[in-house]
């Protein structure tokens, strides 16, 4: 398939990994990625690791991102890690994860703040939305995705929102082996460029780059892959495994 966008493939290792295990896991999947063109692979290391393996992977095509950020640029807020700490560092940031929205409740105006911030910063990022099953199993996927996508842009020029990654992830897939179908991610992801669209006009939608996530593998990819408004994948589990992942970047790729 010939491709509007170049595809963005990102692994979410989430709180996986040692600082020693984060930097041979880098160095294995930057092995196993070895050839693989035409496509943006960003890995995600947690935060005690993002230094060891930005060194790992210094002369290679793969890219770093953190997996949340704080919206101010230092302060009395024990435990975080500002954006500040992230740029020279990070090229993106995962924000508003649904792990982040269900156990640490954040919202989508904190969201907001968040994206708004990597973006000043001159960092992508990745902004996750997407469902419950109740949600959708009620009808209720499209209006609610819709707001989240809405959410997240408010105050967002439309300079900065082209450089913008949306993550559909519906929660009842995300580490569960039960991936949404291509068609399901590309209704979604065609929506969220409507959203954009109409936010911003054709020129920006067109530019979006949108993601699927949720139990996504190397067997699985390639569903996805083929859908014209899915441009990557967002990867938890599967990208602990490097060959399981470099084989989901291969779908995207050339
Ligand atoms: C995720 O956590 O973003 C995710 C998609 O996880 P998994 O691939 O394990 O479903």
């Amino acid at each position: 398939m010939s491709r509007v966008r170049r595809p963005i493939v990102a692994g979410n290792w989430k709180m996986h990994t040692t600082v020693a295990e984060a930097s041979n896991l880098a160095q294995k999947i930057a092995a196993a990625l070895a050839g693989a063109q035409g496509v943006d692979v960003v890995i995600c290391p947690p935060f005690t690791a993002l230094t060891a393996v930005y060194e790992v992977i210094a002369d290679t095509s793969v890219l770093l991102g953190a997996q949340n950020v704080n919206a101010a640029a230092s302060g009395a807020f024990t435990g975080e890690v500002s954006w500040t700490m992230l740029q020279g560092l990070c090229s993106h940031v995962i924000v508003g994860h649904s792990e982040r929205r269900s156990y640490y409740h954040e919202t989508d105006e904190e969201v907001n703040e968040k994206v708004r911030a990597v973006l000043d910063a001159g960092m992508t990022p990745i902004a996750c939305v997407g469902e419950r099953l109740e949600q959708r199993d009620a009808g209720e996927t499209a209006p609610f995705v819709a707001g989240q996508v809405r959410a997240l842009l408010a105050g967002v020029t439309p300079e900065a929102a082209r450089r913008i990654v949306i993550a559909y992830e519906p929660l009842w897939a995300i580490g569960t082996g039960r991936a949404a179908t291509g068609v399901a991610a590309q209704e979604m992801a065609a929506l969220i460029r409507d959203v954009v669209g109409e936010a911003y006009g054709a020129g920006v939608a067109a530019a979006l780059r949108v993601q699927y996530g949720g139990s996504v593998s190397g067997t699985n990819a390639s569903e996805f892959a083929a859908q014209p408004d899915v441009d990557g994948t967002l990867v938890g589990g599967a990208s602990l495994k490097p060959a399981d992942f470099a084989a989901i970047v291969r779908a995207f790729a050339g």
